[in-house]
């Protein structure tokens, strides 16, 4: 892996997502070796895949180069690999570039999609949690418009234009409202031989109702603005199958489309090597105490996503979101560095800053500890936030023009078939 070797200790850390990049930055200047891995060679912002998806963002705005990120820090490294075993014993990792040793390690490898064994399903549907995954889904809308359009067949047509969206959570809420608006501004005006009032959203949601981790407020506005742009929501049914055409779910309803996107849930990234008791069976998340450090290992820790630690508020670990994986990583880089000079770590304590979620142009839903609003002003809050969470001035920059131009113009501009979606 060309690692020289140091007088300090090495701490290799797998992941460069929100928790590892933030360990990193907050690692600068002490006095310890530092080696990022990931297997792409850039940070993504997720919350924002759904706008690259919907061709409201061009891909490089919500990706962030990794060695970028670490250019200043004198005493880190980058490898671009995937880790695919540890071997605890020995102290030393397995990579698709090699094998590298570490005296401390730690895991921020986040979440997969999770299909919940349904191999049809997974073979089928759309998932949405990289970059590249967010491109094949904007190739497909636009290759069905493309397709819809030259259709003679009104059965054909209709399953090129009916969209199934499956969760209704945020990620789920967030893409319906932003292919609604496709339907809506788009489709009228670029495709004037297509009848833009065929083209169905359909999202479906297991429980009771969409956005059922924020507050019933929430769960309730957001239905309405999801309806006020056209967009079926369907609660309390579970897809059952899909063959690539037909959707089949627990209720009478069934759908035929050809595109079913897969936003029902995640599950987490292990790394092959550590022992089952080190993990959470159901949702494949690493048990870690309050310092971070994974049950049964000295020298292993896992944060963000990946990492399952038991509170009194949270029993349950804390919720799969961005800012648990940022506290932890800032935290972390004291608390390793308190453990390396002998003294005591501090436990981690989260500070929940809120939740919120879009649907569309003006419409967003805040939910803060005492305060829960939606509207023009949450919407505007939501934009705020995320042009800030960014990583790297330029992205701000790009992202604040196009969403200033999409807003004045009601337009899309990176609806490109730039790599052509293979079914
Ligand atoms: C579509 C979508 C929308 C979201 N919207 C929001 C939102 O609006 N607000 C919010 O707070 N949260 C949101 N989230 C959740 C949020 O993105 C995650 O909670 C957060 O990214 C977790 O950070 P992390 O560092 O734990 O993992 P991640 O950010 O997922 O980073 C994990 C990194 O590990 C790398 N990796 C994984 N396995 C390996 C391996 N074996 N070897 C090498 N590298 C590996 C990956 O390439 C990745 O870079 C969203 C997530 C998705 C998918």
């Amino acid at each position: 892996m060309n690692i020289p070797e140091s007088k300090f200790p090495r701490i290799v850390i797998i992941g460069g997502g929100f928790a590892g990049v933030n360990l990193v930055k907050s690692l600068a200047n002490e006095k310890v070796q530092v080696v990022l891995l990931d297997k792409h060679n850039y940070h993504t912002f997720q919350p924002l895949l759904y706008q690259v998806s919907s061709s409201g963002l061009e891909p490089d705005s919500i990706a962030y180069p990794l060695r970028k990120i670490i250019k200043k820090n004198s005493n880190t490294f980058f490898r671009l690999a995937e880790v695919e075993n540890i071997d605890a014993q020995k102290k030393e990792i397995t990579t698709t570039i090699g094998t590298l040793s570490y005296d401390y390690l730690v895991i921020a490898t986040g979440t997969k999609t999770n299909f919940f064994g349904n191999k049809s399903i997974e073979a089928n549907s759309m998932p949405m949690k990289s970059i590249p995954q967010a491109l094949n889904i904007r190739s497909l809308i636009l290759q069905n418009f493309e397709k819809a359009a030259i259709s003679s067949s009104e059965k054909d047509r209709e399953a090129y234009l009916n969209f199934v969206i499956v969760g209704g959570g945020p990620t789920g809420v967030e893409l319906a409202g932003a292919i609604a608006e496709l339907k809506n501004h788009i489709l009228p005006r670029d495709y004037r031989d297509l009848d833009s009032r065929t083209m169905q959203i359909h999202l479906l949601e297991g429980t009771d109702r969409v956005l059922s981790s924020m507050s019933e407020q929430a769960s309730k506005k957001s239905e309405v603005f999801l309806k006020s742009l056209g967009v079926q929501v369907h609660t309390n049914v579970f897809v059952t199958d899909y063959d690539g055409k037909g959707v089949t779910t627990n209720s009478n309803l069934k759908l035929q489309t050809e595109t079913l996107i897969w936003a029902a849930g995640v599950t987490g990234s292990l790394v092959n090597g550590l022992k089952a008791e080190s993990m959470l069976e159901k949702t494949n998340r690493y048990v870690v105490n309050r310092f971070n450090q994974i049950a049964g290992y000295d020298s292993i820790f896992a944060l963000g996503d990946i990492a399952s630690m038991s509170t009194d508020e949270y029993p349950n670990g804390h919720p799969q979101v961005a800012q648990p994986a940022i506290q932890q990583g800032k935290l972390f880089g004291q608390n390793i560095m308190r453990i390396i000079n002998k003294q005591s770590p501090k436990p981690f304590v989260y500070k929940d800053k809120g939740s919120m979620a879009t649907i569309g142009r003006n419409k967003a839903v805040v939910d803060l500890k005492y305060y829960k609003f939606g509207g023009f002003f949450a919407w505007f809050i939501w934009m705020f936030i995320h042009l800030i969470s960014l990583v790297g001035f330029r992205n701000r920059v790009i992202i604040f023009f196009n969403w200033s131009y999409n807003y004045i113009n009601f337009d899309k501009a990176a609806r490109l078939i730039i790599r052509p979606y293979k079914k």
